[in-house]
């Protein structure tokens, strides 16, 4: 039952037909988890804690960043060079003390997902890399819990419920394998409009929400596309995959630990055969008097424009080709981008080119600045 406090809380609530003391009561009842506590899970768990769902479980390893703070609003200027979730428990407790937060501050791993995930009603997607979303869909999946996913990049976002068991589609129907390293940019490299995270996580709330309550329609099936630019949402049919390798009618994955879920959630370079150098290294030779070599920026003219280093040249990643053609295949080049994952499919493109001498520089502009 409600405490009178709970009641003078949950007010607005408790007059709604269709929620009252009953889907309050619910709401208290329920738990969800969520996949991080950064742009999405900051806006989602607000939310969550506020309509008095019961039990947040909170997975978050990292550590507040002043970068996090354009759009992840559960941490705050004071907070920065903390815990992440130490940040999130305080920011949920001033705004609802009536609930219980349980804290994992660890990765979410193919061998532990399993496990922490099992304890909740609803998982919540607020994760910015593939190996975690393959990772949620599945653990999702084999426990046959809703799985409220968003993603966003730049001014577009997208909002679903993924719940194989409940007749829907997963993930894996819309996205059936990880796409190449460097072919998206992960959201270290890739930027997004601040309020954009908000408006998707907000979404996802509610879809946890009335998941709990069981009030209207889940978007069973349905992915809804938000385009910041456009002003408009279309929700776009999302057919069930007959060959998804996971709810598929022949399923090949068969555990929550794949190749998707295992692939590395970094920027590191993979090729062992890539010649790579660090930031610190780049900045000895810049500083020599013998430095010959053709420093190439692969980022976008944004974000030269923000900072760079005054010896490279600006040529972006998808200009590359064009200007290749008139550069002799022994020039020595070095090339950077923000965190070295552009630069390192720059690299690769080169290479097959027949370019001999080419350098990537590990953690790129984001290690050259930290110098
Ligand atoms: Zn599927």
């Amino acid at each position: 039952m409600l405490s009178p406090e709970e009641k003078a809380r949950y007010s607005r609530h408790l007059i709604i037909p269709g929620v009252g003391m009953e889907g309050q009561i619910r709401l208290k009842n329920a738990s969800v988890l969520l996949i991080g506590t950064g742009g999405l899970g900051s806006p989602a768990a607000l939310y969550l804690a506020a309509a008095g769902v019961g039990r947040l479980g909170l997975i978050d390893p990292d550590t507040v960043d002043v970068s996090n703070l354009q759009r992840q609003l559960l941490h705050t200027d004071s907070a920065v060079g903390k815990s992440k979730l130490d940040s999130a428990a305080a920011r949920l407790r001033e705004t609802n003390p009536h609930i219980e937060l349980v804290l994992h501050p660890v990765r979410f791993t193919p061998e532990n997902a399993l496990s922490i995930a099992n304890g909740y009603d609803i998982i919540l997607d607020g994760s910015d890399n593939f190996p975690t979303r393959f990772l949620a869909n599945d653990t999702a999946f084999f426990l046959k819990k809703p799985l409220v996913y968003g993603a966003i990049h730049r001014f577009d976002g997208q909002m679903t419920v993924f719940a194989p068991h409940l007749g829907s589609p997963c993930y894996r129907c819309l996205l059936p394998e990880s796409p190449a390293p460097g072919a998206v940019p992960s959201c270290n490299e890739a930027g997004v409009l601040g309020v954009l995270p908000g408006i998707i996580g907000s979404l996802q709330a509610m879809e946890a929400i009335k998941l709990i309550l069981g009030a209207g329609e889940p978007p069973l099936g349905n992915i809804l596309i938000y385009d910041a630019l456009k002003t408009t949402f279309r929700s776009l049919r999302l057919p069930h995959d007959p060959s998804c390798r996971l709810c598929g009618s022949a399923p090949t994955i068969t555990s929550v630990s794949n190749a998707e879920t295992n692939a590395s959630a970094s920027c590191a370079v993979t090729d062992p055969n890539m010649k790579a150098i660090t930031a610190s290294e780049l900045k000895d030779m810049l500083a020599a008097d013998d430095f010959n070599a053709l420093l190439i920026d692969v980022r976008e003219p944004e974000e030269y424009d923000v900072i760079n280093i005054p010896q490279a040249k600006l040529v972006p990643l998808q200009t590359i080709p064009t200007y290749a053609k008139n550069l002799p295949k022994d020039t020595r080049i070095i090339l950077h981008c923000k965190a070295g994952m552009r630069s390192a499919k720059a690299c690769e493109y080169l290479s097959s080119l027949g370019f001999t001498d080419v350098t990537n520089v590990t953690g790129g502009m984001d290690a050259f600045q930290r110098l």
